[in-house]
C-alpha cells in the first residue's frame, strides 16, 4: 500500500508545469559538474568527518521533529547508494537524470537530488509518522556509475545516519555490515512512457501500447521495430521525502526504491 507523510501531503503545492528539467544536451554536463561539486564530501563515512565537513547545525531542529538525536556520536554514519539514474527499479519505474539534477522552485528550492539531505531515515517505508523516524540524511551525493552503460548513468549517493539510541538494533546491522541496503521514498508528479513518451496514468486502457497502468508493476522487454527494448515508467518533478531501511530488498543492484504518485 501506497502511503504519504502526512504534512507533505498537505502542503505540496508545486506543479509539474513550474518545473523545467535541463535540455538533453547539457543533462550531461550538468551531472559531471554536479559529481565535481559533491567530490570533497562524497567520502564521508564517519561521524567525525561529518562534523569537520559538512554543515549539521540543523540537526537539534530536525531532532526535534523526528525524534530522534541532536548529539552526532549518536549515530551509525553508512554512505550507500539511493537511487541510481535511468536504470527501472522492480516495480519498473526509472529517474531520468534529468530530472534528479533539475533545480526545482521553491519549496524544494535546490538540485532534486540534494533534496533527500535532511528528510527522515525510516524502517521499511512506515514514513506516515515522521516522528518514527530513525535516523536522518546528512548528505547527498551524485557519483558516475563506473564501468556501466559508458560512465552515462550516476548514482545518488545518501550519507545516512542511524540513531543507536532510537534504534540501536538496526544501528547495529549497518554499523556490522550485516544490513547495507536500502529503498529510497519520492513523490512523483507524473509519469511517462520510457519508450514512446506518452504520458501514463492509472487507467491502462488510456495508456500507450508498452505500459500498463501506474498503479501496477510496469516493465517488460518488448520487441520493438527488430530491437529489444525495456518499457517502463519515468518519473518526473520528483519530491524527495525519506530514505527507508528495508529487510528485503529487491533491486537487482541492492538498490530499491519506492515511488509515490502524488
Ligand atoms: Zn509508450
Amino acid at each position: 500500500m501506497l502511503k504519504f507523510p502526512k504534512a507533505y501531503y498537505e502542503h505540496k503545492q508545486v506543479t509539474a508545469a513550474e518545473v523545467e528539467v535541463p535540455p538533453a544536451e547539457l543533462v550531461n554536463q550538468i551531472a559531471d559538474e554536479a559529481v565535481a561539486t559533491d567530490s570533497p564530501t562524497a567520502d564521508i563515512d564517519k561521524p567525525s568527518e561529518v562534523a569537520q565537513r559538512l554543515d549539521t547545525s540543523w540537526l537539534p531542529f530536525a531532532a526535534k521533529t523526528y525524534k530522534i538525536s541532536a548529539d552526532l556520536n549518536d549515530y551509525v554514519i553508512v554512505n550507500i547508494p539511493i537511487c541510481p539514474s535511468d536504470i527501472p527499479n522492480r516495480n519498473g519505474v526509472g529517474f531520468p537524470l534529468a530530472e534528479l539534477i533539475a533545480y526545482q522552485p521553491p519549496p524544494i528550492a535546490r538540485l532534486t537530488y540534494k533534496a533527500w539531505t535532511g528528510c527522515p531515515v525510516h524502517l521499511e517505508h512506515d514514513n506516515e509518522d515522521h516522528e518514527k523516524a530513525i535516523g536522518v540524511i546528512f548528505d547527498t551525493s551524485l557519483r558516475v556509475m563506473k564501468g556501466y552503460g559508458k560512465d552515462k548513468h550516476y548514482v545518488v549517493y545518501g550519507l545516512i545516519g542511524i540513531d543507536k539510541k532510537k534504534d540501536p538494533e538496526t544501528a547495529a546491522k549497518f554499523a556490522s555490515g550485516a544490513m547495507n541496503t536500502g529503498s529510497m521514498g519520492a513523490l512523483a508528479d507524473y509519469f511517462t512512457c520510457s519508450v514512446c513518451g506518452h504520458r501514463a496514468t492509472d487507467n491502462q486502457f488510456t495508456n500507450c501500447a508498452h505500459i500498463r497502468s501506474t498503479k501496477e508493476v510496469n516493465w517488460r522487454i518488448m520487441d520493438i521495430d527488430g530491437r529489444k527494448v525495456v518499457a517502463f515508467l519515468n518519473a518526473h518533478v520528483l519530491s524527495p521525502i525519506e530514505y527507508s531501511c528495508v529487510a528485503d530488498p529487491a533491486w537487482a543492484t541492492c538498490l530499491t526504491e519506492m515511488v509515490l504518485a502524488k
